[in-house]
């Protein structure tokens, strides 16, 4: 039996390690972050550049291929903000609260208030990138409307307010595992697992 190749997981987040494991199940060894490693400074203009620094930080710290994702909501109303600040939006150390309230307060100042004027897509950004400075790149979206009002209790960020345009008028807060068939980030690493299935038979 062939040895998988091993990647690194720049993410700490459990949640998002059980996701990627899922997906890259039985194509990659999927490592986790070292330990004590300090937090990357995520200052690149876009989503591609930050998933860059924090899949080039672990990758050297490791010594072997990393692999890291960056998101964020586009509002088109906003010419496209928060989208590489969504987790900073409302401050350094604002709680997903203050971001969902400052949105919403943002799309009421520009007069956008109907459905229509309201649309919006998550994008995701994935980067593997090797020790010798091989990297390869994919993305994943999702398009949706800025509901009026939060609503549901699941999720987290942006999903209370999050209606994805290819199911029902629910937003992700109202989805479990639902949401992960159509999130960008679900979308990104069935990319990335397409990409690197086609990389092996290469
Ligand atoms: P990150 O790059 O995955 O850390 O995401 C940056 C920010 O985007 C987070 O702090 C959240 O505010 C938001 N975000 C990312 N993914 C999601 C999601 O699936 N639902 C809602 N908000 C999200």
């Amino acid at each position: 039996m062939s040895e998988l190749p091993q990647l690194v997981c720049a993410s700490a987040n459990p949640d998002k390690v059980a996701e990627i494991a899922l997906v890259l199940d039985g194509l990659v060894d999927l490592l986790p972050r070292p330990e004590g490693l300090a937090d990357v400074v995520e200052d690149a203009p876009d989503l591609e550049g930050n998933a860059r620094l924090k899949a080039v930080a672990v990758c050297t710290a490791a010594g072997a291929a990393a692999v890291s994702d960056d998101t964020g909501l586009e509002v088109d109303a906003l010419g496209g903000a928060p989208g590489v600040y969504s987790a900073r939006y409302a401050g350094e150390d604002a709680s997903y609260q203050d971001n969902v309230d400052k949105l919403l307060a943002e799309l009421d100042r520009v007069g956008a208030s109907t459905p229509e004027q309201r649309g919006a897509r998550f994008r995701t950004a994935v980067m593997v990138v090797w020790p010798d400075g091989d990297e390869l790149c994919v993305e994943g979206v999702v398009e949706g409307i800025i509901a009026a009002e939060p609503t549901g209790e699941g999720g987290f960020g942006y999903d209370p307010v999050f209606i994805p345009v290819e199911r029902d008028g629910r937003t992700f807060a109202q989805m479990a595992d639902e949401k992960h068939e159509i999130s960008h980030r679900g979308r990104a690493f069935r990319a990335l697992a397409a990409a690197l299935r086609e990389r092996a038979t290469d």
